[in-house]
């Protein structure tokens, strides 16, 4: 696809149908399909176009994909600045300039996300790095044209080891690319990475593991809930894919027991590895289950915990799915409530975008209310600072980890 030279006599503008405007006046960087009247000359895939408002307001700049429901990404908000490759520098050396600060003040980490896509006003564009080895996901077609752009100055920036490139398989339907998953500088480490987060040694599957590759958005809350198991407590740590939670509170938090349930067998094989690497030998046990069948097992059984971890998958991933996915987190919590001994510990998070925080809260009062239990709110958290959140765009803020204490 050939890049469009900007012009500024030719840049083409699309408007807002009425009332369609608040979202972009408040720096949305998503122009849905909907919101926009439809053009006797639409523009073209990857066309830098002006935006305004129902009133012919002008209000941000962007670029256009013809099929894509996401029809205009925004990046620019002030007329005298354009979308080309300085811009996209620009932006990427304020995101690398955050997680420098980042990890000046963390101590050991090196699996990080260097660039957060709307979090840091690149939208369609993550990059997440693992000891050395980066990982860039593009969500978005417009972004195809400055990719090589972009490649270059993360190696200029970050000097990695190596960069590989995803596509995955929804952006490829949703935005009509390829799927890819494919090294594109560099060398892959022979073997499989392991990188270094709280003190503790993790494998990480480069290619094929689950998101990309490791969860790097949990690493501080991790820590938060290794600060609230009693020493020698028993913990169940629900999705606990490759013992993220589990080893963590087993080697920080000093419990006795914890339980890791996950569905897929090749994440707790990773898990298995894991608690190898670490040297922890004893008390950690693997579960291949569904969420449901294992808390309603241990409220059958009347087992009960200190500390119990819900780590879902994204349950809403679509609009129409949201009230579906309120009721999946009401019964989750639920059951998870009713496995908790009184002054036991909930860590329960919620990874879908489209469900608010104050939507999360209100699950939990309403499974507090139906198990009869008083709950404190201990810690409201949200993901590890090297994944901001774009105050213009509340999806976001997508992760709620709410710890609770249960009596
Ligand atoms: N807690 C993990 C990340 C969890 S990701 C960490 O700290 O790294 C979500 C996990 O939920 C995935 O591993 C996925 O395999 C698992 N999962 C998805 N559906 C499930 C279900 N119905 N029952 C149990 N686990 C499920």
């Amino acid at each position: 696809m050939p890049l469009e030279p900007y012009n500024s006599t030719r840049i083409r503008a699309v408007r807002l149908k009425p009332g369609k405007g608040r979202e972009s006046l408040g720096r949305h960087p998503w122009i849905l399909e909907a919101s926009l009247v439809e053009s006797v000359s639409p523009p073209r895939l990857g066309e830098q176009v002006d935006v305004l408002g129902a009133d012919g307001r002008w209000i941000g700049r962007g670029l256009y994909h013809p099929e894509s429901r996401i029809r205009v990404r925004m990046y620019v908000w002030s007329q005298d600045q354009w979308i080309d490759a300085e811009r996209f520098a620009v932006r990427i050396g304020q995101a690398i300039e955050l997680r420098r600060q980042y990890l000046a003040g963390s101590g050991q980490v090196d699996g990080l996300r260097w660039i957060n896509s709307e979090g840091d006003f690149l939208s369609g564009l993550v990059v997440d790095g693992f000891a050395g080895h980066l990982v860039v996901q593009v969500n978005a077609r417009v972004l195809m044209p400055y990719l090589d752009g972009i490649l270059g100055q993360l190696v200029e920036q970050i000097k990695p080891l190596s960069i590989s490139l995803s596509i995955d398989e929804k952006t490829a339907r949703s935005e009509g690319l390829e799927v890819q998953e494919r090294l594109v500088y560099g060398q892959l480490p022979e073997g499989t990475l392991s990188l270094r987060e709280n003190g503790l040694t993790w494998r990480v599957d480069l290619v094929g593991g689950q998101k990309t590759g490791y969860y790097l958005d949990q690493r501080e809350n991790r820590l938060a809930a290794s600060r609230w198991v009693p020493s020698g407590g028993r913990v169940l740590d629900v999705c606990t894919y490759a013992g993220g939670f589990a080893l963590t509170l087993a080697k920080l938090g000093g419990c006795s027991s914890v339980v890791g349930v996950d569905s897929s067998a090749r994440a707790l094989d990773l898990g298995r590895q894991n608690a190898a690497a670490n040297g922890i030998l004893g008390g950690v046990e693997w579960e291949q289950a569904d969420f449901f069948e294992a808390l309603s097992a241990r409220v059958d059984r009347q087992e009960l915990f200190d500390m119990v971890v819900l780590d879902p998958p994204k349950l809403a991933g679509a609009r129409d799915k949201v009230p579906r996915a309120l009721a999946a987190y009401h019964r989750l919590n639920y059951l998870a409530m009713r496995c908790l001994r009184p002054g036991g510990v909930l860590v329960s998070c919620s990874c879908s975008g489209r469900v608010s925080r104050s939507d999360f809260v209100e699950v939990l009062l309403g499974a507090a209310r139906r198990a009869g239990r008083d709950l404190q709110i201990l810690e409201n958290r949200g993901p590890s600072a090297d994944h901001p959140v774009n105050i213009h765009c509340p999806e976001t803020d997508y992760l709620k980890c709410l710890i609770g204490r249960v009596l």
